[in-house]
């Protein structure tokens, strides 16, 4: 828990929200300048500011969330699809250090965009770039940590 974490302050109660969702691991509330009619955050009640430090049980526990509430907003808007996002660190635009699932209702024609033109220009690999750089983050010390256990027993076979 963070004095100065706005989403800290929301799950005690100091501040208000209007809440969509709550569990013992998780809340979710509408956010407050919206994207779409029914845009919710969805947070772990910890605060844990990147996606790669939230423990297995608190990941669990979000995305059991997020499986149920997508649907439930899509019906209360009349959306036809959404779009569900992390910004995961300052450099993607994460303005709040805690981490939030984003569920953006998606309605035919909004002339919205795709998840994929968030980076700028996108990426053009060079000849067996693709082969090095899986190799790479098979490789990379955290994934390997994480490879064999429950939720990723054969990554490496
Ligand atoms: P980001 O950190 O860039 O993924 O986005 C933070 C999101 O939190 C923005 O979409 C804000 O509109 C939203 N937000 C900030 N303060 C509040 C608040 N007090 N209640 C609800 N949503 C908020
Ligand atoms: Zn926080």
């Amino acid at each position: 828990m963070s004095d100065t974490c706005i989403f800290c302050r929301i799950v005690k109660g100091s501040i208000s929200a209007h809440k969509v969702y709550e569990d013992d691991l998780v809340l979710a509330f509408l956010d407050i300048h919206p994207s779409a009619v029914g845009h919710i955050l969805i947070v772990p009640k910890v605060h844990v500011a990147r996606v790669e430090d939230l423990t297995e049980k608190d990941s669990l526990a979000l995305f059991r969330v997020l499986r149920k509430l997508v649907g439930d907003v899509q019906r209360a808007v009349e959306s036809q699809a959404s779009t569900i996002g992390i910004n995961n660190g300052p450099e993607s635009g994460q303005e709040i250090p805690h981490v939030h699932i984003h569920i953006i209702p998606r309605f035919r024609n909004d002339h919205g965009g795709v998840i994929q033109s968030v980076s700028g220009k996108g990426y053009r690999y060079r000849d067996m770039e693709m082969h090095e750089i899986a190799e790479k983050i098979k490789k990379s010390a955290g994934l390997n940590r994480r490879c064999g256990s429950d939720l990723a027993p054969s990554c490496f076979s």
